[in-house]
């Protein structure tokens, strides 16, 4: 019999479509899977196999009736960041201060994937409040990467990464402010995609840094991701930052570029983000992907953007200090971790034990850099650089654009470290975030597909293909594209 988990989600959405198989079955294999190889891959915080499994019936059921399905994924089961509220399961943000929490109201993502669908397994593992680039700083453990045990599997978004290389979801969502989707997946070898600020609803996403902040499709394949970006996108009028416009094509580009070449497609390669410090592996990867571009017909030239040489500065100014601002709502008083609340202590001493005790080491540092950054006497000098550069940014973006339909560039400059590795270096690990940042910080949208293993180190290696905002679909055709001349790759060993 067929592995079900080694389906992509479009293969098992036609099977339980035409009812060869059922979403019951689809769905209880990955918890099955979990069950196998989470003790070691630790992808998941909290495993729903009750709701997920009445999920599933209830699309059985609908489609045993008779009805159309409620989607194009309707019965494919997913892991979902636990970054995002959900009433019928605990929300951690993989944080102390919120452990065990359950929010009074869904997501609208999450309304989104149950009106789809969509059986959620359980909520994925991340770095605490999405800041980190490894999953290690969760307070519930680390997430190992599939591909090597003793390897980081990216971050902050480890989680839902693992899940797909490890066979235990086909599906996942995960949110990026300055990575977290794009750089997972280029770590664990899968396709994850950062659509366009304000495209996909915030609302009822934990926020970390609002104006960066973005939810995006997770998979093993770039049709998978479309399908699923499809699924989630769209106007929110409870997301004040929401743009009201059509959900681009991004399903058809995915078909047509898997089909297709990409004759009159002009690819940018953007000189500041590929360099020889790079390890080699990563380069040469690049390079042939790069040369598989040129042999689809697409005419390759190279761009410039000065700019981003301050990318990681710059942000790393603007994330900490959202992130000072919106983390005080973690005050302990109407939810919460809240400790030394004997009758013996103010309320203030509460709230400083509490958050003292509830945030971990990377959350307390960007909340002292960025109430640093934003106070008086020093706001101008730091914050107000950042969003200057912030704009110097766009504008590159934009010059590049006139010469490019798509800019690309490794996801990553480093492969896979080793767990603790950069643990005790802060800034090694910001480092690691330079070829994401910058469409984070101008708003515009980018996907990660992998482009093979690393010659140096057979560690999984990601192109990052970029795209000016609601040009989304562009990412599709090229990506597909790609993926296709690409071919098969290995999956991991685990
Ligand atoms: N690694 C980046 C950071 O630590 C990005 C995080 C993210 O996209 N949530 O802030």
């Amino acid at each position: 019999m067929t592995d079900l988990t080694r389906l992509g989600a479009a293969e098992l959405a036609e099977k339980i479509h035409a009812r060869e198989v059922s979403s019951v079955e689809v769905t209880q294999a990955h918890l099955d899977r979990i069950g196998a190889v989470d003790g070691t891959v630790n992808a998941f915080l909290h495993v729903a196999h009750e709701s997920a499994l009445s999920a599933a019936q209830a699309v059985d059921d609908a489609l045993g009736a008779g009805d159309a399905p409620a989607s194009a994924l309707a019965g494919v089961p997913l892991g979902l960041k636990d970054i995002l509220v959900t009433t019928d399961m605990p929300t951690t943000a993989a944080s102390k201060i919120l452990e065990g929490w359950v929010a009074p109201y869904d997501a609208t993502l999450v309304t989104k994937l149950r009106a789809a669908g969509i059986p959620i397994l359980g909520k994925t593992n991340m770095d605490e409040f999405a800041m980190g680039s490894s999953t290690e700083n969760s307070a519930y453990g680390p997430t190992r990467n599939p591909w090597d045990t003793d390897r980081i599997p990216g971050g902050s978004g480890g989680g839902s990464a693992a899940a797909l290389a490890a066979f235990e979801a086909p599906l996942s969502i995960g949110t990026d402010t300055g990575g977290s989707i794009r750089q997972p997946a280029a770590c664990t070898s899968t396709v994850g995609v950062k659509p366009t600020y304000g495209t996909i609803s915030r609302y009822g996403i934990i926020a970390a840094a609002s104006s960066l902040d973005q939810a995006g499709p997770c998979a093993r394949s770039v049709l998978d991701t479309a399908l699923l970006h499809e699924v989630i996108a769209g106007y929110d009028p409870r997301d004040s930052t929401s743009i009201d416009t059509p959900v681009r094509p991004m399903v058809a580009a995915a078909r047509a570029g898997a089909t297709g070449d990409l004759k009159g497609v002009r690819v940018g390669i953007v000189k500041e983000l590929y360099s020889d410090s790079y390890n080699s592996g990563v380069r040469g990867s690049f390079d042939a992907a790069v040369a598989q571009l040129t042999a689809l017909g697409a005419e390759v030239v190279e761009v410039s953007c000065p700019s981003f040489e301050h990318a990681v500065a710059a942000y790393y100014l603007v994330m900490p200090s959202e992130v000072s601002s919106n983390l005080a709502r973690f005050d302990s008083m109407r939810y919460g971790l809240r400790v030394k609340d004997d009758g013996n202590h103010s309320a203030q001493q509460v709230m400083m034990a509490s958050r003292a005790a509830g945030f971990g080491d990377e959350v307390k540092r960007r909340i002292m850099i960025g109430t640093y950054a934003l106070s008086a006497g020093y706001y101008d000098e730091y914050y107000g650089q950042a969003l200057k550069v912030r704009a110097l940014i766009a504008q590159d973006f934009a010059k590049a654009y006139e010469q490019a339909d798509v800019l690309v560039s490794p996801t990553s400059p480093v492969t896979p470290w080793k767990l603790g590795e950069k643990l005790d270096d802060p800034l090694a690990m910001y480092l690691s975030d330079m070829c994401t940042l910058p469409t984070n910080l101008a708003g515009h949208c980018a996907i990660s597909v992998p482009s093979g293993l690393s010659a140096e180190d057979g560690l999984p290696v990601g192109l990052q293909i970029m795209a000016p905002a609601l040009a989304d679909e562009r990412l599709y055709r090229v990506g597909a594209a790609y993926e296709a001349a690409r071919g098969e790759l290995p999956t991991a060993a685990l």
